[in-house]
């Protein structure tokens, strides 16, 4: 695992974007602009909570990603939810349940 450029030649470029909404309201909190991951490194796709106080938490998108450029996808979008603990008093007890809404554009060279 050297970097994305080695290891999937034909991609071309990868933008992501992400939408984050409250657990428990639903509402739409925090949408990022669309950013071009740098393929001359190894990202770890693993989205960070939004919420400071989150323990353990966070978004492990390496599957789907790693998954998706192996069958040349190039919209990649879903969801997943935060499965860390609301914060440090909370633990084990009340799940942080933020939502992230992932969009990936990926184009690949022919
Ligand atoms: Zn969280």
């Amino acid at each position: 695992m050297a970097s994305i450029r080695e290891d999937y030649p034909e991609v071309l470029s990868i933008k992501s974007q992400f939408k984050f909404y409250d657990s428990e309201t639903g509402r739409l909190t925090n949408t990022t602009d669309q950013r071009d991951i740098n393929l001359d490194f190894y990202p770890h796709f693993n989205i960070n909570c939004i919420c400071w106080e989150c323990v353990n938490g966070g978004h492990d998108l390496n599957m789907i990603i790693h998954t998706s450029i192996k069958e040349r996808i190039t919209d990649v979008t879903g969801s997943s939810i935060c499965q860390g603990w609301q914060d440090r008093q909370r633990i084990n007890r009340h799940r942080c349940n933020t939502r992230l809404e992932y969009f990936y554009s990926i184009e690949y060279i022919d």
